[in-house]
């Protein structure tokens, strides 16, 4: 390790999962990005006889570890699709005299590493010979598979023929797998043992050599800095906001700017560079950007030529850049698989910064009203993804507790990863990180608030809508709870404005208006909606999914008490934060909202539309 690869000591658990992958055994490994899951079989590779396969979904991503490997001596070859037939008979020959050579030494130019994508295994009959050849001359060491994940269908990656990998347990039932990825929640990892057939997973205690060995590296970075901050809720206030930020704190650094969608990307990237004139170069990547211009991108990127680059969730697999100053989240991430996202993804998106070690900014733009736009994406997963979101939610949502603990929590729920191995060195896993926002956060730009009358008033108001067979949006209920009348019902599809006749004095239901500001109220139904006051109901029709809010599964323990009981304190008590920051230009916008025409929810961007105040008669 410190001859070839100059590295001095091993980090989180490379030395374990060498010793394992050396020992024979089926190996997983979940490393973050930047972990240095390479060593893991590279090392391997140089130490033990014979070749190690390694199967990679990427081009750029095996042309960096060549020229790394070759720079360090190793002898790595690659094979792909494109490999020149010249080129491709020459490794094959040399392969084959590897497999017939009697030497179990370390000859000369003996192929230590060969890298191929996974096309290779599921299409080339000729490879696959070739194989046979090596393990039948005892000279195929080990198959790593890296970014296993893109073999599950449950995560964020999957390739068809990623999941035809298959076939080498069954053609090659003793040579030991070593599957490597960032990102693997537990139903995705139970999913690629299956697929790869490996053996099940034993624990760290069990004596037996038999079985998968899973190791999990400590996912704690302490040179990200993580903080959420409110977003504008007009297009180009979030543009700009951003552009401030990123001049003021990153000029001429390396960022990825998250989007939700292909058109936002594209949106941002072209904001970005108009509103900063040009001054913050921008790239646009997502799965339909043609795979040239893609090569393009990371080789402009990587020189510094485009300094952001605005992607879809498509931007990760292989970045291989380490001075990524910043990622920014446009919007709460979210995925359309249920099983990996929200916090996963979010953390994996945004651990994509500071590769190198070296300080980062990770920044997610929330308001409380993007959870609706998301929901109405989400919706065709149900529970699971409901149940994802919310997760994202409440990290979102939260301005106290630090945010390596949310996360440390998050992970030692959501798998088997102890608390304990979030982090790398003996600094106890539940200590405040002191510098995320929460950590960081005058006390006075927090209002923390009991607002259980609010809650109660909001539950009294949704029953009265929901006993008129209305329907009420997010916007809407904070609008009709707050006295005013820009909420609109939704009878089976059809909207209709509250007034007339199904107008009812929801402030009497109510025992008068809730008292918060559009933004606050917003918040605290955002809060009842990730503690089971109040669930997301949907109604498609021929061109949207809409979301609606409704009472949830806690909202009788609430709404059983009579608003006299609540006020002497009697019930579940409901608190939630509030930002107690002065927005820049926060007049100027509701003007500008004020004159558009009621929203829906779903129709895109600006949907803070506040009416001008009616009264409910
Ligand atoms: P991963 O594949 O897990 O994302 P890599 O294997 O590409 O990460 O490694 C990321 C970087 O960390 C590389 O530059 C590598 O040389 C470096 N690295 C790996 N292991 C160590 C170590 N033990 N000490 C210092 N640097 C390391
Ligand atoms: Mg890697």
């Amino acid at each position: 390790m410190k001859k070839v690869f100059g590295i001095q000591s091993f980090r989180l658990c490379q030395q374990g999962v060498c010793n394992a992958n050396m020992d024979g055994r089926d190996v997983v490994c979940i490393m973050p990005t930047g972990g240095g899951k390479s060593l893991t079989y590279q090392l391997p590779a140089i130490l033990t006889p014979g070749c190690t396969l390694v199967i990679s979904p990427l081009l750029s991503l095996m042309r960096d570890q060549l020229l790394h490997l070759q720079e360090a001596g190793v002898e790595a070859v690659m094979l792909t699709g494109g490999t020149p037939k010249s080129l491709s008979d020459e490794i094959q020959s040399r392969l084959i005299s590897l497999a017939l050579s009697k030497s179990s030494g370390q000859a000369g130019r003996e192929i230590k590493l060969c890298y191929v994508t996974p096309e290779k295994i599921a299409k080339s009959k000729v490879f696959v010979s070739l194989l046979r050849k090596l393990v039948e001359g005892g000279k195929l060491a080990r198959i790593v598979i890296d970014e296993a994940h893109c073999v599950s269908q449950l995560g964020h990656d999957f390739r068809p023929d990623y999941k035809k990998l298959s076939v080498l347990r069954q053609f090659f039932p003793h040579v030991p797998i070593l599957a490597l990825s960032a990102t693997c929640p537990p139903k995705v990892l139970q999913d690629i043992l299956k697929i790869l057939q490996m053996k099940p997973v034993v624990d760290g205690k069990a004596s037996g050599r038999e079985g998968t060995v899973h190791f999990s590296a400590p996912l704690y970075r302490k040179n990200l800095h993580y903080y959420v901050h409110p977003k504008p809720s007009s297009v180009k206030e979030v543009i700009s906001t951003m552009s401030e930020y990123i001049l003021q704190n990153h000029k001429n650094e390396s960022g990825i700017v998250y989007c939700l969608t292909k058109k936002d990307a594209e949106f941002v990237a072209e904001s970005l560079r108009n509103v900063s004139n040009d001054a913050i170069k921008t790239g646009v990547y997502h799965s339909e950007v043609p795979d040239v211009q893609k090569e393009q991108l990371h080789t402009l990127w990587r020189k510094g030529t485009v300094q952001v680059v605005c992607a879809t969730i498509a931007f990760g697999l292989g970045i291989d850049k380490g001075n990524v100053r910043f990622v920014l989240h446009h919007t709460v991430p979210f995925a359309d698989s249920c099983s990996q996202k929200s916090l996963d993804g979010y953390y994996q998106e945004s651990g994509r910064a500071g590769r190198d070690g070296q300080d980062a900014d990770c920044v997610l733009y929330y308001r409380p009203q993007d959870a609706s736009r998301l929901s109405s994406i989400t919706c065709s997963e149900a529970a699971e993804g409901q149940a994802k979101l919310r997760d994202m939610l409440r990290f979102a949502q939260d301005m106290q507790e630090c945010r390596k603990i949310l996360f440390a929590k998050y992970f030692s729920e959501s798998s088997d990863l102890s608390v304990a191995s979030w982090t790398t060195d003996e600094a106890n896993a539940m200590d405040r990180c002191g510098h995320c926002d929460n950590c960081t956060r005058p006390p006075e730009t927090v209002n923390y608030k009991d607002v259980t009358i609010e809650a109660w008033q909001i539950l009294k108001i949704l029953s009265a809508v929901e006993d008129q067979g209305g329907r009420l949006t997010v916007s809407g209920v904070s609008d009709l709870a707050r006295g005013l009348g820009g909420g609109s019902f939704d009878t089976g599809g059809k909207r209709k404005k509250i007034r007339g006749k199904v107008q009812l004095d929801y402030a009497a239901v109510a025992g008068g208006k809730v008292m918060l500001s559009k933004e606050d109220a917003e918040s605290l139904i955002v809060q009842m909606l990730i503690t089971g006051y109040l669930k997301e109901a949907f109604a498609s029709t021929a061109y949207t999914v809409n979301v609606y809010v409704v009472s949830g599964e806690k909202a009788f323990r609430l709404s059983r008490f009579s608003r006299d009981d609540i006020v002497d304190g009697k019930g579940p008590r409901i608190e939630c934060s509030f930002r107690r920051q002065a927005r820049k230009g926060k007049a100027a916008v509701k003007k500008r909202v004020a004159r558009q025409s009621p929203g829906d929810l779903n129709s895109g961007e600006d949907d803070d539309v506040i009416q001008p105040p009616k009264r409910a008669r």
